[in-house]
């Protein structure tokens, strides 16, 4: 099944040719739009001028997203659509502009969520994307190829998670600088219409610095390409940031200067492309993602350390402030693990909860592997022989059981299936007072917040390194 896109470089409106054999089916069914993607409940709005090939019967269900052509004979059929791609302002613009393809004069953002149709006949697994009319010579980028040209087609599998992490770009702003990290071709996007930010200069720290810490960190020299994109958002909104990911890379959008906040989120979303992603821990409901997101966020700022982008005191103020405290005095601290799904969307503090949680357990279980070791190992030995336990095994999602064996040779006699258990699911909080920590770290409680600290002539660059 093949989509021929076309565009005329100024319009709102994306035009779709989707070219496909209708095999022996009376009937092809085409299902548009994900609306729990970005909360988008009208999605299917935006598809309009619906035609099918000659003699084919159209039956449109809006209510339950479904274009069904009925066929008069067996072949190669085009469905064509098109999509009103305008800019939504308004207080949910965030999603808006990231989750929907957004298209404006010398603009095009989409991901692959709004874009390809969910299809009933199951014989196709590949889906070919490729461009017929398109505005010449502007800057275009597509995360299958960064190098690709809109009239070379690419192919995905149809799957929906392939899918969903599709992205493409048609900007006349943008601007794509290509280096290398370990042999790997990496590729940055900017936008030269922002001049007032600072983003464009600074941003160029997390390819020549966060990257490959990142990359050092896991020894992981194995991707085709990595493709940091960061393109502002269109609407005239505050300073905001939305990251999401890629099969290998990241793009955010983004109004406003990169701060603290915008760091911590580059990185926190570049670094589940090991954690979360290709290291990903079985979950049933949210209740182990105090794995895929907390130790994800602990990682990703041991990183920003080690890459220059965090100084000592920015690490205390995230772990104090932003986990420590916010952890300890959160209404919902014991609460557990299974009790996060089903209130994550209602209340902030559920949201934050496998964030905190996780974060606080691997600095403890960091501690404790480094004490063990005499300062010869730490979560990152840890970390590294999980994930090649993890290739070995196929790359599988893991479990307790996974977690427990690769981590026992750095903590022999320790019962880690029970801490689990009984920090991460039961949701007990870790009681400092009763904790050995390295002597590089310090934990003395304020009332009933243990704070981090670090002693005088030591520099956690040489710590986390
Ligand atoms: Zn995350």
């Amino acid at each position: 099944m093949d989509y021929h896109l076309s565009w005329d470089g100024t319009s709102t409106i994306l035009g779709m040719d989707i070219v496909y054999d209708s095999h022996s089916n009376d009937s092809t069914v085409f299902i548009y739009g994900v609306p729990e993607a970005g909360g988008q409940p009208h999605i299917f709005d935006i598809l309009g001028n619906v035609q099918a090939g000659n003699g084919e019967r159209l039956n449109i269900i809006a209510a339950e997203r479904k274009i069904i052509v009925h066929h008069v004979a067996p072949g190669i059929k085009t469905l064509h659509a098109e999509l009103d791609a305008r800019l939504v302002p308004g207080p949910r613009f965030r999603a808006n502009e990231a989750f929907r393809p957004t298209l404006a004069p010398g603009f095009l953002y989409t991901r692959g969520y709004q874009l390809f149709m969910e299809v009933s006949d199951t014989a196709y697994n590949q889906l070919g994307i490729v461009w017929s009319k398109w505005p010449a010579h502007m800057p275009y980028l597509v995360s299958t190829n960064p190098e690709a040209r809109p009239d070379e087609l690419q192919v995905i599998a149809a799957e929906a998670t392939t899918r969903y992490l599709f992205m493409m770009v048609m900007d006349k702003d943008m601007v794509i600088t290509k280096s290398k990290v370990g042999g790997i071709p990496h590729y940055l996007a900017t936008s030269k219409s922002d001049s007032t930010s600072g983003m464009l200069e600074r941003v160029r720290f997390f390819a020549d610095k966060y990257i490959p810490a990142i990359r050092d960190y896991w020894q992981d020299y194995n991707a085709p390409f990595y493709i940091l994109s960061v393109i502002p958002f269109q609407n005239e909104v505050p300073a905001a940031m939305t990251g999401m990911g890629m099969s290998n890379g990241l793009s955010v959008r983004y109004r406003g200067p990169l701060d603290l906040d915008k760091t911590q989120l580059i990185a926190h979303e570049t670094s589940h492309n090991w954690i979360g992603v290709r290291l990903k821990f079985e979950s049933i409901g949210m209740e182990n993602n105090w794995f895929n997101e907390g130790f994800n966020d602990y990682i990703a700022i041991c990183n920003l350390v080690r890459a220059g982008l965090f100084s000592q005191q920015d690490f205390l103020d995230y772990m104090n402030k932003e986990n420590l405290a916010a952890h300890y005095t959160s209404p919902v601290r014991s609460m557990p693990g299974d009790s996060i799904a089903p209130n994550f969307f209602k209340s902030k503090y559920y949201e934050k909860l496998p964030y905190h949680r996780g974060l606080i357990y691997a600095f403890y279980l960091d501690n404790q592997i480094r004490l063990a070791a005499n300062g010869k190992a730490s979560i990152r030995n840890f970390l590294q022989a999980l994930y090649t336990q993890n290739q070995k095994d196929g790359g599988r999602v893991i479990t307790t059981v996974d977690f427990t064996k690769a981590i026992s040779p750095f903590l022999p006699g320790v019962d880690i299936a029970k801490e689990i258990d009984e920090y991460m699911l039961q949701g007990r909080l870790i009681d400092f007072h009763h904790v050995h920590l390295i002597p590089a770290f310090k934990i003395k409680y304020a009332d009933t917040v243990p704070v981090l600290k670090v002693p005088a002539g030591v520099d956690i660059r040489d710590v986390l390194k």
